[in-house]
């Protein structure tokens, strides 16, 4: 039998008790400690071992419970003193509060977020990235509103079968039930294929940050519409499209029709792209801007994201989806599908077939960055073709290195430790208030270690036993779940997406090793495992079934645990309760991995492969570094030198070192690792510290060029696009000869050297461009490293050209050169890379 209608019926709280609702209803109770005991306080046994989903809690609350708590004078002085701090912190001036004026607003939009695990609508690293960004521009007052999608099941939740293999399902999510509310009389309408695609909005509340999210099951749809946000990633290209469509078109049609006006939009990755599509339309059609001008325009004020460094990670939609979707998008704007096509060709494929997003996102948006930089490097390089002139190095491709939220990540004990040596402020302190961490009393780091491992071992135990029930075996046989694991043994974690290039079953390549490391006598060690693999990844389901199956059929099931349905909460558990970390990417294919960030806030030592964020932070004794083998082409040969490298590192060095104790029972070495960690990392992974970087190199110039190019009717954007149009047609005919002076000379380190260039560029001016001397080191192969780039001065003009003269001096010794170069110049441009043209002498 099905219901016609569903109710949700609340239970009717005590007026004392009312705040509660208001606490559970802003998400900051998942990084405020003082919520969260009051919550724990109303429900014990949930909240300990359970999801924590206050909402949930309230929804359930006994009558009898509610009335015992509204006669408790303690806990209602507990429940005012966390509202008054819920209050106090959406009021009080924030450190980067003086941006606020200047900055306007900045819109993320992101097709994920992970806030807290009551609220599933979020896949893995992505999603978590974009929450912890949402709780730190709270913290530091950023004028941030976050616009997403609302999925009906959100990603799906994991099950192992008898066999191992992972199974996938979908709850059905009800928003009524999630700390969301519904924005009255505010839904997006909007044109898709044929037909027209309706979505309400609900609103989350991540401290000061909106969090609007779009969703399509609304009555008005026709079912197959309804289905546009049935779940995160699933689905073929088609289902994808309408949702990326959804996201970014109808996220900017939210915004307007709530009357927000943002100066800056950041896609978070190319999923949330066609924001900047709509944009455009909208300058067309409102401000009567030609489709080039509403690039300008649009282009200043946009800020984008890429987050992998495999090119099969991308979106690339085929041109039959794009002109069935957006042909009306192209006649509102004035410009052909073969147009939009070009926007999203990559260099290099056919032209006209396929349509990528982050090469969209790349050449339409003012300020692009990486997320590490490395990762920085290697999109770089992956996308150079993009600025097919411009050399690597110069790229407009930033890095922001991502970080995490402090407070939603360390336990409450490292969380006392720091207050009390770094400061309260700790998650927002800067470098020199870190060096405090180093002199934390090694009793102290070692009894938190101890205290975090064991709660890390009971949550194990007692979810093992729940998913061993829920299979169907009697409680009667399950004493074995108290004997997994030990508290006192050396706690490996491996936690993340089962993707091949993850290298997950690193370890299980040298099962007799392993087996050794894990029954060891005296230094034993365990691994607890946990991720999900993509649904339609065999592969990575292939490594959680050999994970399994080894702990099974090799005995070894106390000391190797897979703990199923990877999430939020067991990730928090996981990054404070283990001694190492361990990473095992196909360098550098990891864009910058965060969990490793979460563990060493937490003091947890990593033990990783050199890429991502650890290539740039590892500093030789705040962790431990796997070499990578990256020159063997071949990935098997590749593997097992790394497997190899990481077993001598497990066996020589870290078990080792957590076992060498001292007269009290403390592994010094191990501890003053620790230390280096908190210290070095603590101020370098925060999302404060990314939160800042983004705000300061990234929204501030993006929202004072949007501002300048709005002026006068969008006068600068039309100047711009003129300017450009001008240029890229007249660029092929511009010249540069330099006087070289006949052959190679010998001169002194730091002897200033003059250049003189005559430049030649029929239907340019000479305010168009900018000439520049470009000098460095020759390699063996006689290639030129600039290591400075000089402006040249423009002398009176000869006869044959303009004349330019510049100097620089040679400050290394050894074969040295230069050359000169002319780049587009025009006091709006972002970078002079911006166009990707470049003449060379
Ligand atoms: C932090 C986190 C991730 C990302 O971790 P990586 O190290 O980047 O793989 C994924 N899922 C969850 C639930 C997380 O908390």
């Amino acid at each position: 039998m099905r219901p016609v209608r569903k109710l949700v019926v609340r239970p009717r709280l005590p007026p004392e008790l009312e705040p509660l609702r208001a606490l559970a209803l802003n998400l900051r109770w998942s990084w405020d400690r003082r919520a969260q005991d009051v919550f724990a306080e109303v429900d014990p046994e949930g909240w300990g071992h359970g999801r924590r989903d206050p909402v949930r809690l309230l929804d359930h609350m006994s009558t009898g419970r509610a009335t015992e708590l509204a006669g408790d004078a303690g806990f209602l002085e507990r429940l005012r003193s966390a509202t008054d701090e819920l209050e106090r912190s959406l009021n009080d001036p924030a450190p980067l509060g003086r941006a606020t004026g200047e900055l306007g607003t900045v819109a993320y939009f992101s097709p994920e977020f992970g806030i807290a695990e009551a609220i599933p609508q979020y896949s893995g690293g992505l999603g978590v990235l974009a929450g912890d960004h949402l709780k730190a521009a709270s913290d530091l007052g950023v004028p941030l509103v976050a616009v997403g999608l609302l999925y009906q099941h959100g990603y799906f939740r994991q099950e192992l079968d008898v066999s191992g293999w992972q199974r996938e399902h979908y709850p059905m999510l009800d928003p009524v039930c999630m700390a969301l509310r519904p924005v009255e009389d505010v839904s997006v309408r909007l044109p898709l294929d044929r037909e027209t695609l309706a979505a309400r909005i609900w609103r989350a509340d991540v401290g000061r940050v909106p969090l609007f999210l779009l969703d399509a099951n609304v009555p008005e749809n026709p079912p197959e519409l309804r289905l546009v946000t049935d779940r995160l990633y699933g689905g073929g290209q088609e289902h994808r499209i309408r949702q990326e469509i959804l996201l970014g078109m109808g996220g900017v049609l939210a915004l307007r029709e709530m009357d927000i006006n943002p100066e800056v939009f950041h896609t978070n990755e190319g999923h949330a792209g066609f924001l900047i599509l709509e944009r455009i339309r909208r300058l067309v059609a409102d401000e009567e801007l030609s489709f080039p001008e509403a690039v300008e325009a649009v282009r200043g004020g946009t800020v984008f994201t890429t987050h992998t460094s495999v090119p099969a990670g991308i979106d690339r939609f085929p041109r039959e989806l794009i002109e069935r979707y957006f042909a009306g998008w192209a006649a509102d704007c004035g410009v052909t599908v073969d147009d939009l096509m070009a926007l999203g060709h990559e260099p290099g494929q056919p032209s006209g077939e396929a349509f990528n997003m982050a090469v969209m996102g790349l050449r339409l948006a003012g300020a692009c960055n990486g997320v590490s930089r490395l990762h920085g490097r290697v999109t770089r390089r992956l996308f150079a073709d993009v600025w097919p002139e411009v050399p690597e190095a110069e790229i407009p491709i930033d890095d922001i290195t991502n970080g995490v939220h402090a407070r939603s990540w360390v336990s409450g004990e490292v969380d006392a430790l720091l207050s009390r040596s770094v400061g309260e402020a700790w998650p927002d302190a800067p470098e020199d208030a870190w060096r405090a961490a180093g002199e934390i009393p090694a009793e102290d780091l070692w009894s938190t270690r101890r205290d975090a491992r064991e709660r890390l071992v009971r949550l194990v135990r007692h979810r093992v036993r729940e998913v061993a029930v829920a299979g169907g075996q009697s409680d009667w046989d399950l004493g074995w779940c108290d004997e997994l694991l030990d508290p006192d043994v050396l706690t490996i974690g491996f936690a993340r997406r089962f993707a091949g290039y993850k290298r997950a079953t690193l370890l299980l390549s040298r099962p007799e090793r392993l087996k050794a490391l894990l029954y060891s006598e005296d230094r034993p060690v365990q691994i607890i495992f946990s991720g999900k693999a993509h649904p339609a990844d065999d592969r990575g389901k292939a490594m959680i079934h050999d994970i399994v199956s080894f702990a099974r059929e090799e005995n070894v099931r106390r000391r190797l645990v897979f703990l199923e349905d990877y999430d939020i909460l067991c990730a928090r558990a996981l990054v404070q309760g283990c001694d190492l970390w361990l990473n095992t990417p196909r360098r550098p294919h990891e864009a910058c991995g965060t969990s490793g960030m979460k563990a060493a806030l937490n003091g947890v030592l990593n033990c990783s492969i050199l890429d991502g964020w650890w290539d740039e932070l590892f500093n030789g004794d705040n962790g431990w570094a796997i070499s990578s083998a990256e020159m063997e082409a071949d990935d098997a040969r590749r593997d097992a030198i790394e497997a190899e490298g990481l077993f001598r590192l497990l066996e020589e060095r870290v078990v080792p070192a957590f076992y060498a104790r001292d007269d009290d029972g403390i592994p010094q070495e191990w501890v003053g690792r620790m230390r280096a960690c908190l210290r070095s990392l603590g101020p370098a992974v925060t999302a404060s510290r990314m939160v800042r970087e983004y705000t300061e190199r990234l929204y501030e110039p993006a929202a004072a060029r949007t501002v300048r190019l709005r002026e006068d009717g969008y006068g600068r954007a039309r100047e711009l696009a003129a300017y450009k149009e001008r240029v890229a047609a007249a660029w092929s005919r511009v010249r540069i000869s330099v006087d070289d002076r006949g052959g190679a000379s010998v001169v002194d380190v730091g002897e200033e050297q003059e250049v003189l260039a005559i430049v030649t560029a029929e239907g340019l001016s000479p305010e168009d461009l900018q000439t520049e001397i470009l000098h460095g080191p020759l390699a063996d192969d006689g290639a030129l490293h600039p290591v400075g780039s000089v402006p040249m001065r423009r002398v009176e003009a000869g006869a044959d050209g303009w004349a330019y003269e510049g100097r620089f001096r040679a400050e290394r010794p050894g074969p040295y050169g230069f050359t000169v170069r002319a780049v587009p110049a025009h006091p709006q441009l972002g970078s002079s890379a911006e166009l990707g043209l470049m003449a060379w002498a």
